[in-house]
């Protein structure tokens, strides 16, 4: 049969599955020889055998641990259920896994009518006797016999206020004996301790039920399976005296990183009375000036527990007269930048690898260093919460169109742009503004992709709001009011609307993120490129490590305002040479871009997608706006209106773009391979190495990429010819419809790469739209209908099923493609992974997001 009971000196720190993480690690500092009050630990899977017994203890563990129970008894020197020299315990919950509160504890276990009088007597501390007995019949009446807590609240309140008492130190030994007196009618407390203990082991087993372990363990997917274990331990006490008290400490400081042990002390208090908050606590400064022979012992067990367990340890320990006790220690949370800047020093100070550091660090906390963020001890005054679209904090004077964005922030004001949704109309206001704030739209919605590239912040889909664009106001779920002009804050990490301005915590670059991205680097085998088509987020690409630009979307690069309109007026002219003209005009701005981002790429490849822009967003929506529009490309303003109605689609994600428009308009395809060729040949020129790679995008089949290759060949030479220069290029494919997957091997022959767009395969796959996605994906991920937003990490099962399927179909047909990612996933740590996985080649993302799919890479490399 197997064990049931381990004594502390007889487990260790890797056996957290039986014996739970506290007790596990009790058991470590046991065998280290640090003083830890002894005790035994009842295993996890005895909690299993009491759930499948039906709740019921099984028939030898009474025994069991009574001969566990001898032993402590003899360590400590005292003795379970003797009035003249008792032993009290503490009885515990332990989960394998950190459940922070929530399961159940039973302190100062032991104690009866008769025992406390000999506590009196032996301690000569009758106050502390009678305050330690009251504190039992509370904690045990509530979670052992489920008595209603306030009861006993209520009681001690009624007496302080019969009695003129506002303090708990107030309360001398006689009025606790009146307050028990008090509590006995409330509830009758098993007297014999044993039977307490039995009980309260039956309890601690119990809580692993109660609906907020339940509730937190769906959360944080903890399989139910894994039971808690149950502590038992002798009891020491902080609340003793002057000369006694309680601690908790880091031993780095968990916000900064900093090697500096942090903590904090309340003298004589009982540990529950720290982490409740009751008193404010000291820092453990106070505990060295007062108490330097035990600060010096703990100084030298938190540097002996830190090697030992090689990573920042969270501690509690408690001090009875004079003498120091261990009572916990852990791996201690900590902010994103402290576990940078700890993985760093740790790997410096030769405690860790370079590899164990890569994997200490997790990837989307890297993200925080590169924008201001909101401080998360400041937040206050939350009034909505949408999606996290793109990280950073930002405050600024609410505005409700892109133009008065502009207007108000050439005034020096910041300015939050709030939208029903954005289109490339608003690209001006998005650039003026702070921060972006919309009532629609998903993780891949217009506001969303453009935000993350721009690298400013957004809230998306925050359907909290009802935006009243003519009253200038957007009214919260509560029906607050944000007017026009009202200061908000936006946290682009959790998605949450606060009033007025939270402080912020500035971007930075340590050298300790630099350090690490470099160990990235030499571990990752994906590449990492970015999406960008503007020089400024091409030029932070490269600062921040890209390999190249893995999606140029063209049509961003005429979101430009002088440029909108020539896009415009080609979307309306009325016969080939019309457009022929506007393309003229278009071509000159596109040559000049793409020799600037040869410039900033040189050497590096860029993969150039042909023109995939829903025609409709494109156009104007507004009277006024379809009245300056007919002025400035000289066409009726009627002829506009019914041009915006014709290309109106009923669901434009699936209209006219992406190859369909080369199929429809192959001039546009022809203008646009003209000036990446001159482009490249006046780059060329300049001495630089230009690689650049066409993509076709949105194809369902091979013969459309056929009959566009075809046109792009053309074009190539035709420049080629022209300027008798020779230049590598390569023409792939975007594979962004379930049917290009699906038919991947008869598309491979014809492509040289393949870069998976992870947006609309996922929007296709699901059949949600990405730019509705908002409205219902919360509802989806309260009720565990998905677990996460597939536009926001990749679904492996579906979606990746297809992806998978299109590499080795593709692979058994051709050698050498090329495969990458350039959806909204190739940013997103745990897509990152699986594309590992997979045997990309590379994966592409927004330039901010780099650092991540860097540290991401490396560590599905290492792990
Ligand atoms: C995609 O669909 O994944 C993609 C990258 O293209 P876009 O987001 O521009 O549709
Ligand atoms: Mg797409």
């Amino acid at each position: 049969m197997a064990k049931r009971v381990y004594l502390f000196n007889e487990g260790h720190k890797d056996e957290k599955d039986l014996l739970g993480g506290k007790g596990a690690n009790l058991c470590e500092m046991t065998n280290l020889g640090l003083p830890v009050p002894f005790g035994f630990i009842i295993t996890t899977s005895t909690c299993q055998e009491f759930f499948d017994n039906g709740n019921q203890l099984p028939n030898r563990l009474e025994q069991e641990y009574r001969v566990a129970l001898d032993l402590v008894e003899k360590k400590m020197g005292t003795h379970f259920g003797d009035p003249d020299n008792p032993l009290l315990l503490s009885v515990r919950s332990g989960a394998p896994v950190s459940m922070p509160g929530m399961m159940d504890t039973v302190l100062n276990l032991g104690m009866n009518d008769e025992i406390v009088e000999g506590l009196a007597r032996k301690t000569g501390n009758p106050r502390f006797a009678y305050d330690s007995y009251r504190r039992f019949i509370q904690m045990f009446a509530n979670v052992v016999m489920g008595v209603d807590g306030e009861k006993f609240e209520h009681a001690i309140q009624t007496y302080k206020n019969e009695h003129g008492i506002t303090l708990d130190v107030e309360m001398q030994a006689e009025d606790w004996q009146r307050v028990i007196d008090r509590f006995k009618q409330l509830v009758d407390l098993p007297q014999d301790p044993f039977q307490q203990l039995l009980l309260a082991v039956e309890a601690v087993f119990l809580s692993w039920h109660t609906p907020r372990a339940n509730v937190y363990r769906e959360m944080n997917n903890i399989p139910e399976s894994l039971g808690t274990a149950v502590n038992v331990q002798a009891m020491v006490f902080g609340n003793f005296g002057d000369d006694s008290g309680s601690g908790v400490a880091f031993t780095r400081n968990p916000s900064t990183g900093e090697k500096s042990f942090f903590g904090e002390f309340l003298f004589n208090a009982a540990g529950e009375d720290v982490v409740a908050g009751i008193r404010t606590p000291e820092d453990i400064d106070a505990l060295r000036q007062k108490m330097p022979d035990i600060y010096q012992q703990l100084d030298q067990i938190q540097v002996q527990l830190e090697k030992h367990y090689r990573d920042m340890q969270d501690i509690e320990f408690t001090i009875q007269e004079g003498r120091l006790f261990m009572l916990q220690t852990r791996s201690g949370k900590r902010t994103g930048r402290a576990s940078i800047k700890i993985a760093v020093d740790m790997v410096k100070e030769g405690l860790i690898t370079d590899k164990e550091a890569l994997l200490r660090v997790a990837p989307e906390h890297v993200e925080a260093f590169l924008h201001p963020m909101v401080d998360p001890t400041q937040k206050t005054d939350v009034v909505a919460s949408g999606l996290p679209a793109s990280p950073g904090g930002a405050t600024g004077a609410v505005v409700f169109s892109a133009d008065e964005a502009v207007e108000v922030a050439a005034t020096g004001k910041q300015v939050i742009l709030v939208r029903r949704e954005t289109t490339p109309e608003d690209i001006h206001g998005m650039k003026a503004a702070e921060g972006i704030l919309t009532e629609l739209g998903g993780m891949t919605s217009h506001a969303a992709v453009v935000a993350r590239g721009m690298g400013v912040c957004a809230i998306t889909g925050c359907n909290d709001l009802t935006i009243d664009y003519a009253a200038g106001t957007a009214t919260t779920a509560s029906g607050h009011v944000i007017s026009r002009g009202d200061t908000i804050t936006l946290d682009g990490i959790s998605g949450e609307v606060m009033l007025g301005d939270i402080p912020k915590i500035a971007a930075s670059s340590s050298d300790d993120f630099q350090t690490l991205l470099s160990w990235a680097d030499k571990y990752r085998k994906l590449q990492v490129r970015a999406n960008a088509e503007t020089p400024e987020d091409a030029a932070k690409a490269i600062e921040l490590g890209a390999e190249g630009i893995g999606l140029c979307r063209t049509e961003h690069m005429f979101f430009a305002s002088e440029r909108i309109d020539m896009i415009r007026g080609m979307i309306l002219s009325d016969t080939r040479a019309e457009r022929e003209g506007y393309l003229a005009q278009l071509e000159k701005f596109q040559h000049d871009d793409f020799v600037e981002l040869f410039r900033i790429m040189d050497g590096k490849p860029i993969t150039i997608r042909l023109l995939d822009p829903p025609l409709h967003e494109f156009l104007p929506h507004t009277e006024d706006d379809m009245q300056a529009l007919s002025d400035n490309i000289n066409k009726p303003v009627d002829m506009i209106r019914n041009a915006v109605k014709d290309l109106n689609e009923v669901n434009p994600m699936l209209g006219l773009r992406g190859c369909r428009l080369s199929v429809v308009h192959p001039e546009i395809t022809e203008m646009q391979v003209r000036a990446i060729m001159s482009a490249a040949v006046a780059a060329k020129e300049e001495g630089l190495q230009p690689l650049p790679e066409i993509m076709i995008p949105l194809v369902v089949n091979v013969r459309e990429i056929r009959l566009i290759s075809e046109i792009i060949d053309r074009g190539i030479h035709s420049v080629m010819k022209e300027k008798s220069l020779s230049i590598r290029y390569k023409i792939g494919t975007m594979m962004e419809t379930p049917r290009a997957c699906l038919g991947a091997d008869r598309i491979a022959g014809d492509v040289e790469f393949m870069s998976f767009g992870t947006n609309d395969l996922t929007q296709m796959t699901y059949g949600f739209s990405r730019d509705d996605a908002g409205k219902f994906i919360p509802t989806y991920l309260t009720n565990k209908l998905i677990e996460v937003d597939p536009f926001v990490s990749l679904d492996q099962r579906a979606v990746g099923k297809l992806m998978r399927m299109a590499i080795e179909d593709s692979r058994r047909k051709k050698k050498g493609i090329k495969y990458g990612i350039c959806g909204e996933h190739g940013g997103d740590p745990r897509s990152v992974k699986f594309c590992h996985e997979l045997g990309l080649d590379y994966v592409s993302c927004s330039p901010f997001r780099i650092p991540v799919a860097r540290i991401a890479a490396a560590q599905a490399n290492v792990e």
